[in-house]
């Protein structure tokens, strides 16, 4: 590996500007403002500053600065996706998880191939096209050849001739000749949290397992690249510490990779700790993160890293994810079970899931909701499928003009939920809106918008630029 992994955070650092700008004045924060309405990204300093705003006048132009920032990169979009658990075994002792080895207040269960290629046509029939395969971190007999049979079995699944489309992988940190072994099966993101960057709460609360090791989990984004996976995902589980050290954190996270690699993360994900069965501390946060506070971590982020996806899951409430597509989150979870056989079950997961989701509504009632909000609802995996991975994607990306291919290929995927899998209240819904977007369009992206709609109208699938 190119660097140590104990150099990638400097806790004295960030303890010193945070300190440091604890209390930026009226002017600073003014200045970055209007440096991260350039769109070119923030340093530390200028994230420190953000953390320390508290001024209600202060917060509202962070705010807007955040939503002119999505609105000029992203448009109305926001890619759906759904997560798929495939086992909750566990050989650690996170205190904030359901499935922490210890905790017999739940049922384990691993899914067979054939139960996951299940589990992945009740999510095609619904309309989805991109899973996050989900596990805890030990694995069935086979060890890690289960993952990679897990990722065929997702792929392989059909449901009237439709597929899934990107399968991203959030699983335990790998070595990197498993990595490897991960990219051969055609993934598309692999995302690792994490949690808390800070390393005694990091200590504090990971008692036991492979996951006690700090430094292999914040090296494995390293080793996931090396070994050729260039969309690589970040996250911190807030609640852990102080949002504003960890912010800080990611920055430096994100500043190696783009060193080591001259690209940074694809996304960044942003769970909020939920209460969970058999976990006090899930209860409990010890730095619990309010909905104002929230919504400025979003806002912070879209500034900071501005062509980096933000995901938000279901672990939070329809009216938080609603206020949080204008500051900056792209990619949302919808209809998300979070215990292994639960689209099959259909059963509700606060018992026997990882976490308790505050949204539990369907996939077509999230859809109709996002999409009278205004929001194209967008299934496209186009970029992935493409080669638009990795550096290619933030050069297309950077100059804006991934906004000729996202905002038609966005229509067209929607289209072809509405033709396939919407109720009629959604379908309706969801055609006024593709016939606004484009008349709101001009030039070649609108020309290309109609030209794809127009296919997928007459049946055609899977089209996009
Ligand atoms: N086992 C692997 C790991 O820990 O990296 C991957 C899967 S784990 C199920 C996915 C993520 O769930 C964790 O990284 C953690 O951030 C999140 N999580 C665990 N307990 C949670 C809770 N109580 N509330 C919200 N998110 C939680
Ligand atoms: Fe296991 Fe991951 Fe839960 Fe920790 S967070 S107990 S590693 S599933």
């Amino acid at each position: 590996m190119k660097t140590a992994a104990t150099t990638i955070i400097n806790e004295q650092e960030i303890s010193d500007i945070l300190q440091k700008y604890s209390r930026p004045s009226h002017e600073e924060v003014r200045d970055v403002l209007a440096k991260a309405a350039e769109m070119k990204g923030l340093n530390l300093q200028e994230v420190a500053v953000l953390t320390g705003i508290s001024d209600p006048l202060q917060l509202h132009e962070l705010f807007e600065t955040a939503n002119h920032i999505k609105d000029t990169i992203y448009g109305k979009r926001l890619v759906l996706f759904a997560p798929l658990y495939i086992s909750n075994l566990c050989a650690n002792e996170c205190t904030y998880c359901a499935f922490r080895a210890k905790n017999k207040a739940i049922v384990r269960r691993s899914l067979s191939q054939n139960e996951i290629e299940h589990e992945t046509e009740l999510l095609i029939k619904q309309g989805h096209k991109r899973v996050l395969l989900v596990a805890g971190e030990s694995y069935p007999k086979q060890g890690f050849q289960y993952v990679l049979d897990a990722v065929q079995s997702v792929y392989r699944a059909r449901y009237s001739d439709a597929e899934i489309r990107r399968v991203n992988v959030n699983v335990a940190p790998l070595s990197a000749d498993e990595f490897k072994l991960l990219k051969a099966e055609k993934i598309g993101t692999y995302q690792l949290f994490q949690e808390t960057y800070h390393h005694q709460t990091y200590k504090n609360v990971h008692l036991g397992g492979k996951k006690r090791d700090y430094d292999w989990r914040i090296s494995a984004l390293h080793r996931a690249m090396e070994a050729g996976i260039d969309d690589v995902g970040i996250g911190v589980l807030f609640g852990l510490f102080d949002y504003r050290f960890e912010l800080l954190a990611m920055m430096q996270h994100i500043a190696e990779l783009e060193r080591v690699f001259g690209v940074g993360p694809h996304t960044i994900s942003v769970p909020r700790m939920e209460p969970a069965t058999g976990s006090d501390v899930a209860s409990h946060p010890p730095f619990p993160v309010s909905d104002l506070e929230f919504r400025k971590i979003v806002a912070i982020l879209r500034l900071a890293v501005p062509y980096t996806g933000i995901i938000m899951s279901t672990r939070e409430t329809a009216k938080m994810r609603s206020e949080t597509f204008a500051l900056g989150v792209s990619q949302i979870s919808a209809g998300s079970r979070t215990n292994p056989g639960g689209y099959e079950e259909g059963v509700d997961d606060d018992v026997s899931g990882q976490f308790c989701l505050g949204d539990h509504r369907p996939l077509d009632e999230v859809i109709r909701d996002v999409a009278q909000m205004g929001y194209v609802p967008s299934f496209c995996t186009g970029c992935y499928r493409l080669g638009r991975t990795g550096q290619d994607f933030m050069d297309l990306a950077k100059p804006g003009a991934i906004k000729a291919h996202c905002g038609p290929n966005a229509l067209s995927s929607f289209m072809e939920y509405l033709n396939n899998y919407a109720s009629p209240e959604t379908y309706q819904t969801g055609i006024q809106l593709i016939e606004k977007t484009i008349a709101g369009m001009e030039g070649l992206p609108a020309d290309r918008a109609r030209k794809l709609v127009n296919r997928v109208k007459k049946g055609q699938k899977d089209v996009f630029c």
